[in-house]
Order: structure tokens, then sequence, then C-alpha cells
């Protein structure tokens, strides 16, 4: 029986015990009040680290022989060090795996700890409400940016939101600065920056209204998408796409597949699917101490 802790970081800290892919004891959350959910991002590396480890405990409920800790941060994580993360910008360079572990020591925990990608928790979470583990599952994740997560984990940079769609020297709204991305038509803050007097809800009800500039988009949003999940079964081979996410509304299901169809050709690769699918905070903590578990040979 395999016993956990999952953490994920964004705005609030996540944390929950996981036995055997299941949260039991329901979910954490610090800080609790969403009027402080700046105070994350205020808090010094150090303070941060002791917060997390704090919550991993409370979340143990004073089990010391855990097999594995899981923490999913937003952003580029390389050998248990944090490369980048816009969202938590104090965690850049942090080596968080081994700031958690020690701490954790200290605690009476000792079991090994995982860093992951949130998308790859997502991943891994969705695996497990499916009864997928045995599957390869690849997921975007469509919110404020274009996450990309595979399960089962397998090592590499996997910025899957950054994949060049187009070679449009015009295309250069995402925030990465490189040229013809799919967040660079899919993000949020690039629709707002292509739509300066449109908000991006407003795009997608113009284009359901017939509005030209906006069917327009629509269309470029969806073959951006199609181009990239394309790129993906071209690489990594067909398997099962879950798209997720807060803005997952605004995709076409059908218009997408039919993008997709005319971007695939060879039949050995046609054997994937799409399909959309609800995440919650307790899907990716799941998922982060499932991919800790995986990391540990649990
Ligand atoms: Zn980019």
């Amino acid at each position: 029986m395999a016993k956990s802790v999952g953490v994920t970081l964004s705005e609030q800290i996540h944390t929950g015990l996981v036995v055997d892919h299941k949260l039991v004891d329901g979910l954490r959350r610090f800080p609790e009040d969403e009027d402080d959910y700046g105070a994350l991002v205020e808090m010094h590396t150090d303070a941060l680290v002791e917060t997390i480890c704090e919550q991993i405990v409370q979340a143990a409920n004073g089990e010391k022989n855990l097999d594995a800790v899981g923490v999913a941060v937003p952003g580029l994580v390389k050998s248990g060090v944090v490369e980048e993360a816009p969202n938590l910008p104090q965690l850049k360079g942090t080596r968080l795996r081994d700031s958690i572990s020690m701490k954790l020591h200290d605690h009476g925990i000792a079991c090994p700890v995982t860093l992951l990608n949130d998308a790859d928790g997502v991943a891994a979470g969705l695996a497990a409400r499916h009864g997928k583990l045995d599957a390869m599952i690849q997921v975007w994740t469509v919110g404020m940016g274009i996450g990309y997560g595979r399960y089962p984990f397998t090592p590499g940079v996997w910025e899957g939101g950054h994949t060049v769609v187009t070679l449009d020297e015009k295309e250069t709204f995402c925030g990465c600065g490189g040229r013809g991305h799919l967040e660079g038509i899919m993000g949020h803050r690039a629709m707002r920056l292509r739509f300066l007097d449109m908000e991006p809800e407003e795009v997608f009800a113009g284009a359901k209204k017939g509005d030209a500039r906006c069917v327009e988009f629509k269309k470029l949003y969806h073959k951006a998408l199609a181009a990239a999940t394309a790129t993906s079964i071209h690489m990594s081979g067909p398997g099962k796409f879950f798209l997720t996410g807060t803005y997952v509304k605004n995709v076409d299901l059908p218009m997408l597949k039919e993008y997709t169809q005319q971007m695939v050709k060879m039949s050995p690769l046609q054997g994937y699917s799409l399909e959309i699918v609800e995440e919650s905070p307790e899907v990716r903590v799941i998922g982060s101490a499932v991919s800790a578990e995986q990391a540990a040979g649990v």
C-alpha cells in the first residue's frame, strides 16, 4: 500500500495524503483565504520552504513512513532544481528538492522527494483517475499560459506550450519572447495583446455570432493547437490527449479534431484520441504523489 504526500504550488499550496492513488483526509490549502493569495509570492525562499514542509507534515498526520513526497511547480524543473518559475520568481535557481528533503528530515520524515512540472502532475492525476496508469497520456492545460504534461514521467524539457506552430513573422505575442509559439496564439495575455479592444471571451462570443475577425482567430487558435498536437504525435507517437484548464471552454473539440486529422495522415499514427476533461486541485495533488512514487520506484 503506497503512502505519499502530494503538493502543488500556485497562488496556494495544496497538500494531501495519498494512499493507493486516492486522497485520504481531503485537501489542505494554504493560505486558506482568497484575500491572502499574494502571500506566497512575497515570502522569502527559506520561509516558503518552511511553509511547504509544515503543510507536508500536517498532511502526513503523524505518518513518518511515507514512500514519497511529490511537489509540482508551475515552471521548468530539472534534477530537483527550479530553473524557471514565472509565478513564484523567488524559487528560480533554488535546489528545492534538497531544501525540502533536509527540512523534512528535521521533522523525522525521511523519504525521497521529487519535483515535477505541474502539467506532468495533471497528466499523472488524470491517468490515475481514468484508470490509465499503464498508458501514455499527454495533456494540454489551457490556462493563462499553455502547459504540456505527459505521463508516465519521461526526463526532458517538454515546454510544449512553446511549440512553433507558425512561420508568420508577425506572430510575436508569446510571453517568452519567441516567435511563432502556441502560447503566443492561445495564451490569455497573448490574446489580449492581439485584440487590444476585446477580452478573450468577447472574441469567442464574436466568433459564435459570425464576426469575421473573430472567426478567423478562432480558426487560427484551433489550427495552432492541432499543429502542436500533430507535432507531438509525430515525435512521441499516438496516445491519449486530455485537454483541461480554466479556458478549455474555448476549445471546440470537433474543429480541433478536424484540423488534427488534416495534419496527421500516416495510418500508424492515427490511433490517437482527444478528450476534454475536468481536473481539480485534488487531481493535481494525487498526480504529484503518483509521479513521486514512480520516480522513487514504489
Ligand atoms: Zn514562447
